[in-house]
């Protein structure tokens, strides 16, 4: 196996671009695919300092290494779920990374924001544990940019995130996720930053290589959530389909991207509104994350009171 660019002996096989590299064009490569990522959807530009949200694994801190090496003003962004040890070990690796690399890592609680960590939100409100940190997440990560005064968060999502994500989509025919589903979510009011994926264009297997032969140091072990996430079961029948026809996945986002996403693009005149009770954006009167704060405080306190935070 030899390398496309030079011929000298390849390091890694890309079977979907029918190619393999050495490990300098490699990571050339995947460099590459994030240029073209910001470039193609304007994502950010060299003024503009770029909040990278960072949960410890491979793909945020890979993205961040790839943003600091392009030379783009970055702040590091970590949420504390207050998911046990996992909270503990990822926000250890966000911090060594960050000290390494003497760059700004800004700290957020969850419990502090929403009254218990994400392990008691569960117990308290019945909604699914992964779909109350995900509204948890994207709603901090909002907040916490306005507080700072950024204008864009970039976030580790990869090409197999991405069509995992579409994949569940299409299955419920969830119009409205479907007109939301891009790298690149501009900011449609003044309280909603935008909201962007650099590495889309890469999978899984990349940025695992990518992090590994940049001596990243992440966290390896996944989310204990992760496990039952219906995501997970998708990514695993994309990736039975992969390895029969490879490219097969990066058709379906991109063919989404190129073909389809415009016919379901009318979510933009939604009415947003500012939330009555903490003034962030809402279609409602009172935001998502305000009426599931409010559910942990009225049914979680003698959980929160007896078992505490498990991730200190
Ligand atoms: S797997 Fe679920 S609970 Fe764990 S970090 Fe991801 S969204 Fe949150
Ligand atoms: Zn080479
Ligand atoms: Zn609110």
């Amino acid at each position: 196996m030899r390398c496309r660019k030079c011929g000298e002996s390849a390091a890694l096989e890309l079977r979907r671009h029918n190619a393999a590299f050495c490990v300098p064009h490699f990571t050339e490569f995947f460099r590459k695919q994030v240029r073209e990522a910001i470039h193609h959807y304007r994502m950010f530009t060299p003024d503009e300092t770029v909040m990278v949200a960072v949960s410890g694994g491979k793909d945020s801190l890979a993205l961040w290494d790839v943003l600091i090496e392009e030379g783009y003003p970055t702040v590091g962004l970590y949420l504390d779920l207050g998911i046990f040890d996992y909270s503990r070990e990822s926000r250890e690796k966000c911090e060594a990374f960050a000290a390494a690399r003497r760059q700004r890592l800004l700290i957020e609680r969850v419990d502090a924001a929403i009254g218990a960590p994400i392990p008691e939100v569960q117990k308290a409100t019945r909604r699914p544990t992964c779909s109350a940190c995900g509204l948890s997440k994207r709603y901090l990560m909002n907040r916490a940019a306005l507080t700072h005064g950024f204008v864009v968060v970039a976030t580790g999502h990869n090409l197999d995130d991405e069509a995992a994500t579409l994949f569940g989509s299409v299955m419920h025919w969830q119009t409205d996720a479907l007109s939301r589903q891009s790298p690149a979510l501009a900011s449609t009011h003044p309280k909603l930053v935008r909201r962007v994926k650099p590495l889309y264009r890469l999978s899984e297997l990349e940025t695992a290589a990518f992090a590994f032969l940049r001596g990243i140091d992440y966290i390896v072990e996944e989310c204990p959530f992760a496990a039952g996430a219906t995501s997970l079961a998708h990514k695993e029948a994309l990736n039975r389909l992969e390895a029969a026809s490879p490219g097969v996945k990066h058709n379906f986002l991109f063919g989404f991207l190129e073909k389809a996403r415009p016919a379901f693009e009318r979510g933009q005149d939604v009415q947003l509104t500012e939330c009555a009770s903490c003034g962030q954006v809402t279609t409602g009167e009172i935001c998502a994350f305000c009426k599931l704060a409010d559910q942990v405080k009225r049914r979680s306190t003698p959980l929160t009171r007896s078992s505490g935070d498990p991730s200190q």
